[in-house]
């Protein structure tokens, strides 16, 4: 029996007139695939490949990188930049040199009636390498404001301050073919089917020649979990509860690698003495998971050869991020599994470009992971940038997710953000309103005109996307790999690089620091900074040519390396970069500091991600078919819980907060259990209404997953209406 098989035609796609094929890397997710352009006779990039012989995605490509070549004639690009007096006025097209002359006066103004710092740059995780360095040597060097961040405070800064805590350095340690060595990987707070496909594909080939149990961690029963050996069903924000009864069974069954930890780690005394405390009878009532499950999963995960553990805004996005990254590490190194192939903590990043921030943008210090609290390391780039080494402040300033509070208080005057949409991706977006409203200057740079926070600015810079420019992305593991421009900007747009190099021109210092015209020379600017034996974000072995013909390279690759390989796995040696080269074991506390659902709000609200869009769907919102996938914003809902509310499948119903509401479609499932719901967080006026977004004493990264809702009827034609207004198609 077929089914009407047998007749049903196969879809067929017709061939693509391709006349030439440009090497880039994908420029939505940190994957980091490596991807190819076809470009058609008149130079029209018209389909997108994956790279057969990388060795990152191996041909393979998610729905995002396969329609990306459609960014370049999507909807809303802007075409010129655009000034106007007040926010509620309309936007005057201008010439470069009108809106960069009157955007420089500005800020100088503010810094000079309100100091340096009430003016703040934002930037992101999407540009090129050389970029991030280029704005980094811009806001150090010549505007001199300490108020700069990105916004991988969003993302990832939980994960840099735990590996910075325990390790001594940010930079995941491990690496994707640690899959293929594994005995045992445990997920927490990750969807890897939908955030990385490429990468969760490369787990699943690995499991298939070689099975090992699959542990995830995580409240909801998302894609990842349904394909997990054991599913923890875990209550949210409680991991750090999880890991230290895991470490109870492990110190009191003999299970722990002492031999490793006696040579290579700090602070095992403390750790061992407060994990005492998290017996599996005591921790199953605040974790939720059963006391038995806690013991099978310690012993599963101590006793195999190697083990791993990946990890992504389930345990970021915390108001103990920091914690449960140096929790995760504790675990790793209490087993041995640091540096060795399939043991490692692996911290699967967000965005593109989010290390290449980290490394080279200056953001949280200097660059190439230099500190601005290391008197040698300020005078090194000061040296380097031909500058007054005190022109440098000697510690960082504020984090994105204190620099929009502190527009209230009337501490920052003035803002760039440059390719990041606050207005969609910070919690409590009604605050956020209210303090844009607020800034004498608000700069936005962007490749679309119409992203949300833009209906807030002063100031537009119409910017190039992805392959419109030249430069270099480092993934996941450590992996840079290089984009070549495959074509011109449209209208009067130009490049992020140059926009950058144009505003240096226009301060006291962009005369005496050298700003290079060209991507390259920047790259060998960096590479020169990153020189030397005790440097291990090393990158002076590479060129644009050598990247390419490795299909991505990862560091520490140092000047006179053979071959195009760099190195896999840090801390191999057991030696790390802290002052005496151990490990720093950090004993966790839990501390119960979040909203939880009481009588009046009585569900949790959990968000995340779906496979169709990136982040606040500037771009995925215009790709015709990632949005007619997934156009609407919607939230997942028990059916018991439904059934008591008399809410049906395919309803609208109001969310409300205590900072707000939204209105979103039901889809009933028992992917969430009957406390809690789920809502996507692409989408614009929705989740981020409703979020606290309490932060993370350390990384300062909010607790985007964890806040109390209650969920009221709404009239559903009017519901119908708005959100219909809603979508972009
Ligand atoms: Fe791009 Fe990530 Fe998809 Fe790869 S997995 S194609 S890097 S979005």
């Amino acid at each position: 029996m077929f089914f009407g098989r047998k007749n049903r035609k196969p879809i067929v796609i017709p061939p693509k007139p391709v006349k030439e094929w440009k090497y880039s890397t994908c420029n939505y997710c940190s994957t980091g695939c490596t991807i190819e352009l076809g470009l058609d006779a008149t130079g029209k990039v018209i389909t997108s490949r994956g790279h057969a012989g990388a060795d990152v995605n191996r041909g393979k490509l998610c729905i995002k990188g396969l329609q990306e070549h459609e960014l370049f004639n999507s909807a809303g690009r802007g075409l010129d930049p655009l000034m106007r007096q007040r926010p509620q006025d309309d936007f005057q097209k201008v010439n470069w040199t009108q809106a960069l002359d009157y955007s420089a006066e500005k800020i100088q103004a503010i810094q000079q009636q309100y100091g340096r710092d009430a003016f703040a740059v934002v930037s992101t995780g999407q540009l090129m390498t050389e970029e991030f360095y280029t704005l980094g040597k811009l806001t150090r060097g010549c505007i001199g404001t300490n108020n700069y961040d990105g916004n991988t405070t969003l993302c990832m800064a939980s994960a840099v301050s735990g590996y910075k805590r325990t390790f001594g350095l940010d930079g995941p340690p491990g690496c994707y073919d640690d899959f293929e060595h594994t005995d045992c990987l445990m997920a927490f707070g990750s969807n890897l089917p939908e955030q990385h496909p490429v990468i969760y594909w490369r787990l699943k080939e690995a499991r298939e020649t070689r099975k090992f149990p699959l542990i995830v961690v995580d409240p909801r029963v998302t894609m990842f979990a349904q394909f997990a050996d054991i599913h923890l069903p875990i209550t949210p924000g409680t991991d750090c509860v999880l890991i230290n009864s895991m470490l109870h069974v492990i110190f009191k069954e003999g299970l722990e690698d002492r031999a490793y930890l006696e040579a290579n780690t700090n602070g095992l005394a403390e750790l061992e003495e407060l994990v005492k405390q998290y017996d599996p009878i005591t921790a199953q009532h605040i974790c939720g998971i059963d006391e038995d499950t806690i013991r099978q999963v310690a012993r599963l995960y101590a006793k195999a050869n190697t083990a791993m553990s990946i990890w992504t805004m389930g345990i970021n996005q915390s108001t103990h991020g920091s914690d449960g990254v140096c929790n995760i590490n504790n675990l790793n190194l209490c087993t041995g599994n640091i540096g060795k192939p399939g043991g490692t903590s692996l911290s699967i990043t967000g965005q593109c470009n989010a290390m290449g921030t980290r490394e080279w943008s200056s953001c949280s210090g200097l660059p190439g992971y230099r500190y601005l609290e290391n008197e040698k390391d300020r005078e090194d780039v000061a040296k380097f940038w031909g500058i007054d080494e005190e022109f440098f402040p000697k510690q960082r300033g504020m984090a994105q997710t204190d620099i929009f509070p502190a527009i209230e208080n009337g501490d920052i005057k003035g803002m760039w953000l440059v390719a990041t949409n606050p207005m969609t991706s910070m919690a409590n977006t009604a605050r956020i309103r209210k303090m844009l409203e607020k800034l004498d200057l608000l700069i936005v740079q962007d490749c679309y005109e119409d992203v949300e926070t833009n209906q807030y600015a002063h100031v537009y810079f119409p910017a190039s996307v992805w392959a419109e420019k030249q430069g270099c992305h480092t993934n996941t593991e450590r992996r840079v790999n290089l984009t070549r421009s495959a074509l011109a900007p449209p209208g009067n747009a130009k490049s992020d690089f140059w926009i950058f190099n144009q505003m240096a021109k226009r301060f006291p210092n962009g005369k005496l620091i050298n700003f290079p015209d060209e991507t390259e020379a920047v790259f060998d600017e960096m590479k020169a900074l990153s020189k030397g034996k005790d440097r291990t974000l090393d990158i002076s072995g590479m060129t644009y040519d050598k990247i390419e013909a490795a299909k991505g390279i990862q560091w520490p690759y140092r000047e006179g390396t053979e071959g195009l390989k760099g190195e896999a796995r840090l801390y191999s040696d057991g030696k790390f970069p802290t002052t005496n080269g151990k490990a720093n074991l950090i004993a966790i506390n839990f501390i119960d500091n979040n909203e939880r659902p009481n009588e009046q709000y009585p569900f949790w609200l959990n968000s995340g991600r779906l496979v169709e869009h990136f982040h606040t769907r500037t771009r995925t919102g215009k790709i015709a078919n990632g949005n007619k996938f997934s156009p609407t914003p919607f939230m997942e809902m028990n059916p018991d819980a439904a059934e008591k509310l008399g809410i049906k499948h395919q309803h609208y119903v109001r969310l409300v907060s205590r900072r707000g509401d939204a209105v979103v479609m039901v889809q009933l499932t028992q992917r969430v259990p009957p406390n809690m719901v789920f809502v996507p967080f692409h989408f614009h006026d929705c989740v981020n209404r409703l979020t606290l977004g309490l932060l993370d004493p350390y990384s300062r990264q909010p607790a985007f997953k964890q806040c109390a809702v209650q969920i009221e009827h709404v009239d559903q034609l009017e519901a119908a209406q708005l959100n219909k207004e809603r979508r972009r198609f």
